[in-house]
């Protein structure tokens, strides 16, 4: 990768130039430690410049309509004057080196809009580096000047927790009819859900979908009573529902920044972002220590035969790692 002066990234993003966005976007995910400073660098000189935009994380299983959804939600947005962001963590690029996100021609309207941004997820490193990657990427576009980010994630395994941890506000798209199981929804995904949409709620579907939407609303009023997530249907086929969903994700948004809750919650996810970079490291280098790795083969025979407790076992792995250790 050849790099440029940090002013030309930053200057390049704040004058919304897409292609330097592009370059600074692929400097933040680069793993090269000699790429490391220099991103930072820049981020921390486009930092006074973030903040600004709507960060609206958006899952559901493949096949629920997430490309349509964003495509038609997007196009609205652009057309109420906003500039989009779409960003996307897959997690089983991190897993399998595959991807469930990136193989088909998706969002095909949006990707032509000149106020549109669409990047497919980070495809190599742990969960948790693809999430750093995800949020600085969030912070570039916004200092790009796009006012709403829109993060997408398929619904299973951790990530819904990841993005969770890196969006104003939480979307999940659903189907009428599907069992719960079939959709990998776990309680996880409706504790966390600011926004239920029981998507293709069109032609034979509709009425179904409207049950369905009364059914998920009396099973999270006794969820969460009090914090009950708005529960909608839309089309993203159709572009039905589609407007009245955004109306009640920025009236829910308002109402959390007069509150104060907005802010809160952003500097909540600040520090946790920070601790989440300290446990990322203290594993990477606990796993990379060399008496560490001389020893652990060992020590895990041992414990599976029962000759050591996980217990001494452990504190064995720490004083290795640590030679002096508290512990
Ligand atoms: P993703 O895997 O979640 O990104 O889902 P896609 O957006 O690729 O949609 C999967 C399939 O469902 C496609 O054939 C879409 O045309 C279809 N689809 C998406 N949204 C709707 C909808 O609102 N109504 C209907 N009838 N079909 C839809």
């Amino acid at each position: 990768m050849k790099l440029l002066p940090a002013d030309t990234y930053v200057e390049g993003v704040r004058a919304g130039d897409r292609a330097v966005l592009a370059r600074a976007i692929t400097l933040v995910e680069s793993e090269h430690p000699r790429h490391a400073a220099l991103a930072q660098e820049v981020l921390t000189r486009l930092l006074p410049h973030t903040g600004r935009g709507q960060r609206v994380g958006i899952s559901g299983v493949p096949g629920v309509g997430k490309s349509t959804f964003i495509d038609a939600l997007g196009m609205h947005l652009v057309h109420g004057e906003h500039k989009v962001a779409v960003l996307a963590i897959d997690p089983s690029s991190s897993i399998s080196g595959g991807s469930i996100l990136g193989d088909k021609t998706r969002m095909a309207r949006l990707s032509r809009e000149a106020n549109a941004y669409i990047r497919p997820s980070p495809s190599s490193g742990t969960l948790g580096g693809v999430a750093r990657k995800t949020r600085e990427t969030l912070l570039l576009c916004e200092a790009a000047g796009f006012d709403v980010v829109l993060v997408e994630t398929v619904g299973v395994g951790q990530s819904e927790t990841v993005v969770s941890e890196l969006v104003d506000f939480y979307l999940v798209l659903m189907l009428a009819g599907a069992g719960d199981e079939l959709q990998g929804i776990k309680r996880g995904i409706l504790e966390v859900a600011d926004l239920l949409a029981i998507n293709k709620a069109d032609g034979d579907n509709a009425q179904r979908a409207e049950r369905a939407r009364a059914e998920y609303r009396a099973a999270l009023h006794l969820m969460r009573p009090g914090a009950e997530p708005v529960v909608t249907t839309c089309s993203a086929l159709e572009g039905t529902g589609i407007a009245k969903l955004w109306a009640a994700v920025e009236s829910q948004l308002a109402q959390r920044a007069a509150s104060g809750e907005l802010t809160r919650r952003r500097k909540a996810q600040q520090v946790g972002w920070m601790w989440a970079m300290v446990h990322d490291g203290l594993r990477a280098a606990l796993h990379a220590h060399p008496e560490v790795s001389a020893l652990v083969p060992v020590l895990e025979r041992d414990v599976r035969e029962g000759q050591v407790t996980p217990t001494s076992a452990a504190l064995r792995v720490l004083e290795a790692f640590l030679p002096r250790s508290p512990a």
